[in-house]
């Protein structure tokens, strides 16, 4: 089923009361959405540009337990994300892989100290760990990181996490969604709430971009997973909701190869901000970030400020043997982490706990707060529990810790770019097996073949949901 068929159905049953209407189609909202459609629940998803638009194009593509909360002691935190990390791995394999990260030590007690920690970690992990952590030599480190700063390195720490693609997996997301019977439509931007005499909210305004067109859309219960937007939509449900958002922004610019060669990544524990950096090769270049910084507006589009660039490429100077400078950069991007702001306002955003948060408002809307990509099945599943209750549905137990989700295959060769096509890939085959002119290359300089684009523009999903 493609949009404009989502469409129709939408306009053939104007008074047609959905179970579960979501708003926004980020980590968040598509793993609800998956969720509730995968239980049976008629359900809709309507987000107002692309899936994927907002943060959840522009994390660090690292699936983890994230070592930093670990320091901070959000050691339930850690154990939820390390279990998450190993399902999402599971269930995603052509999406989720395997990343050796490599700690350099410059001072003789990291090796220890850094060595029990990453232990710690591997314990946590338990049965769905990804390899032994341990302490290695200062040659072994060099052999990992060729072009690491050799000046006072005296060792390393190795360890494993995942890496995953996050906005293809947003696209998987939407079209596991839909295989399971739900509609999830882009570009429709909620606009206003319905509500009923009572005063509980029992629906939306929303507008289809593509046509002009609003709608009016019924459901028993409405979830507010607009990421660094909840309050706006929180307005749109009491015009005197106080903010729930501490929005902080990450930044990370891509450098070419040749500053990180080899396929191990780089992890700096603690840069003189107090953050952690990485540098982890990314489709043949190398992405590097992140950063911290307290804002105080939403944007699709959040610019990275000049201090953020300077930031990450001192920083990273001081671990490379070749310094990065401002024309290295081949591209930028920010994104926004819609934190949930605590109680003191005073603590800065580095120091808030990246857990998730539930609201549910007076008028019975659901909001989520904070969250990762990686722990976003754990969040949905959450989000379903409660809004089935809420909305009177009938119980019924989640399903997606073991279900596969769409692009899922066996065995993955990672050795060609096109592995994260999963099970997609012999739809391109196909193509390239009527016509193999298609196998040609686009340009010499990259990998990408004829056959993909076609693929691309052809497919009915990937017309409508194609993220770069
Ligand atoms: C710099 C950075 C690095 C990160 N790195 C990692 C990492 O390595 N690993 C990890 O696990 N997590 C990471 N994260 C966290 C993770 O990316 C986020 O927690 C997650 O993407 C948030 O998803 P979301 O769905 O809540 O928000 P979003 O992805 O922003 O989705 C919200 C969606 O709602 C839509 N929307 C808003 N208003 C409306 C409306 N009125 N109508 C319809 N749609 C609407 C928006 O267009 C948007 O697409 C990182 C975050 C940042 C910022």
């Amino acid at each position: 089923m493609n949009r404009e068929s989502m469409i129709k159905n939408l306009e053939a049953q104007p008074e047609k009361v959905w179970d579960i209407l979501i708003i926004g189609g980020g980590a968040t909202g598509l793993g609800a959405g998956v969720d509730a459609a995968s239980r049976g629940y008629d359900t809709l998803l309507l987000e107002q540009a692309d899936f994927a638009k907002g943060t959840s194009s522009r994390s660090t593509k690292l699936v983890h337990g994230g070592v930093r909360y670990l320091a901070q002691g959000d050691i339930a935190l850690v154990l939820e994300a390390l279990h998450e990390r190993g399902l999402m791995r599971q269930n995603a394999p052509h999406l989720v892989k395997d990343q050796v990260f490599i700690i350099p030590n410059y001072v003789w007690w990291d090796g220890p100290f850094y060595t029990i920690g990453m232990k710690v970690y591997d314990m946590m992990a338990g049965k769905l760990g990804l390899g032994p952590s341990e302490h290695i030599s200062k040659e072994e480190t060099i052999k990992y990181i060729p072009n690491l700063s050799e000046k006072g390195l005296s060792g390393g720490v190795i360890y494993y996490d995942g890496q995953f693609d996050d906005a293809r997996l947003a696209v998987n997301l939407a079209q596991t969604m839909v295989e399971n019977k739900g509609s999830a439509i882009n570009y429709f931007e909620v606009v206003d709430l319905l509500k009923s005499d009572e005063g509980m909210v029992c629906g939306v305004k929303a507008k289809d971009h593509e046509s002009g067109k609003t709608h009016t859309i019924k459901a028993k219960v409405v979830i507010n997973a607009t990421g660094v937007f909840v309050d706006n939509i929180l307005k749109m449900n009491d015009k005197n909701a106080k903010k729930t958002i501490k929005p902080s922004q990450g930044i990370h610019i891509i450098l070419d190869k040749s500053f990180l060669q080899g396929e191990s990544a780089i992890m700096i524990p603690k840069t003189s901000d107090g953050r952690v950096l990485f540098a982890v090769p990314w489709h043949g270049k190398v992405v590097v970030g992140t950063t911290d910084t307290q804002v105080d507006y939403d944007s699709l589009e959040p610019r990275a400020l000049e201090e953020e660039i300077e930031f990450i490429l001192s920083t990273a100077a001081q671990y490379l043997k070749k310094d990065p400078t401002r024309k290295d950069v081949l591209s930028i991007f920010a994104g926004l982490r819609p934190l949930a702001a605590p109680e003191d306002d005073s603590e800065e955003t580095k120091e808030i706990s990246r857990g998730h948060k539930l609201i549910v408002s007076e008028s019975c809307m659901i909001t989520m707060t904070g969250g990762k990509w990686t722990t976003y099945r754990k969040m949905a599943e959450d989000i379903i529990d409660k809004a089935a209750m809420i909305a009177g549905l009938d119980e019924r137990r989640c399903v997606t810790k073991n279900m596969p989700i769409h692009g899922y295959v066996a065995n993955v060769d990672h050795s060609n770019h096109q592995y994260i096509y999963g099970s997609d890939l012999v739809g391109i085959q196909k193509l390239v097996s009527n016509q193999p002119e298609l196998a040609d290359v686009l340009h010499p300089n990259l990998p990408f073949t004829k056959a993909e684009v076609v693929w691309a523009v052809r497919s009915p999903l990937c017309v409508y949901w194609w993220v770069g």
